[in-house]
């Protein structure tokens, strides 16, 4: 049983903290679906037996629901139990979000990022938290009863009390998963620009760790199960695709820049939208060593609630475990709340 990660890399509007590979070139989106029908139509086979299928981005609610359509219907939705869409809050209508589900989507995934009208202009979203409410209601209203939603932390000016206002929002939704993430500061983005000649500041360590640390309290408090570093969900409701990427079950990538993985093969095709549209291309790809491998299971093992089988670790972690840093539970090693702050280093000095 494999996953197909179709990635749609179009934006309306791009946002200031933002490296993705996205284009704003929405014209250009009907030659685009047709070059992912192609690709889809050379290489379902790779795939096998499909669980799951995430539709990604860039912002894939930027396509028409016949497009949505199209694609999972040449792609295939018998045996996919898990059918997720990114979706911005600002494409949300009740029309679109009833037709995407009578398309077989039964999973979203909300970019939410914050219920603060004045942080979502500083970080460049087009949505405003009006419109953030509305697009959850709406898609339970559609028969989506499997939402996921996005907040982000360490905002530039975000204070404590309006993260904790935003987790106390984001609880009385009624969503069943919640991924936060830190802001980066991406080299070459707008933000990052504003941030070095002074016109914002970012958030100091100590208060986004704070806000970490409130974050997993509060929700695990709520009954979410904190299963990795940046994701929580409602018992039974942990996201399939993405939990198959920490395992290491394959998936199939289809579009301009998406990634392929099965067994100790990786591939990837351009992440040039033109150069995909034309399809003359070869998929750069490499084989994964036995250390790549290993490196791999460490890095993403470590992200997750689950661990890494203890005798699979071949560094000494004696001094991590002293520390309260990794723990040992039932012969998998797991990072500790306070580990979790410094994690990074920790699996970067674990690698091989
Ligand atoms: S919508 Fe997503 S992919 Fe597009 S610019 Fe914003 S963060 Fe990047």
């Amino acid at each position: 049983m494999a996953g197909i990660y179709v990635h749609i890399p179009f934006c309306k509007k791009r946002c200031l903290y933002c490296d993705f590979f996205s284009s704003t070139l929405l014209e250009r989106r009907k030659a685009y679906v047709d070059a992912l029908l192609r690709e889809i139509a050379a290489r379902k086979e790779e795939a096998g037996a499909i669980r799951t299928i995430y539709l990604g981005g860039g912002t894939p609610s930027t396509l028409d629901a016949e497009d949505i359509q199209q694609i999972l219907r040449a792609i295939g939705t018998e045996q996919a139990t898990e059918i997720t869409m990114e979706l911005n809050p600002g494409d949300a209508t009740e029309t679109y979000l009833k037709q995407i589900r009578a398309a077989c989507i039964n999973r979203l995934s909300i970019g939410i990022q914050s219920f603060q009208d004045e942080l979502l202009t500083l970080i460049g979203r087009r949505h405003t938290a009006a419109q953030a409410l509305s697009a959850v209601s709406m898609a339970q209203q559609a028969g989506f009863d499997n939402l996921s939603i996005d907040l982000m932390y360490a905002l530039p000016t975000q204070t404590m009390e309006q993260w904790k206002a935003d987790i106390e929002t984001a609880l009385r939704l009624n969503v069943q998963h919640i991924s936060s993430y830190g802001l980066m500061y991406e080299e070459g983005t707008a933000l990052t620009r504003q941030m070095e000649s002074g016109q914002l500041q970012a958030i100091d360590e100590d208060t986004e760790n704070a806000m970490y640390d409130y974050l997993c309290e509060r929700l695990q408090e709520a009954g979410f199960v904190h299963y990795e570093v940046s994701n929580f969900a409602l018992p039974g409701y942990e996201a399939q695709h993405n939990s198959n990427y920490w395992n290491g079950t394959p998936y199939v990538g289809i579009g301009a820049g998406a990634h392929t993985y099965i067994g100790v093969e990786r591939s990837w095709n351009p992440d040039d939208l033109e150069t995909y549209i034309r399809g003359d291309f070869q998929r750069a790809s490499e084989t994964l060593t036995e250390r790549d491998c290993y490196n791999e299971r460490i890095m993403l093992g470590l992200r997750t609630a689950k661990g890494v089988a203890k005798q699979d670790i071949r560094a000494d972690i004696s001094k991590y475990i002293e520390a309260g840093l990794l723990h040992e539970k039932e012969g998998r090693i797991v990072a500790t709340q306070k580990g979790i702050h410094i994690l990074n280093w920790i699996i970067e000095d674990l690698m091989i």
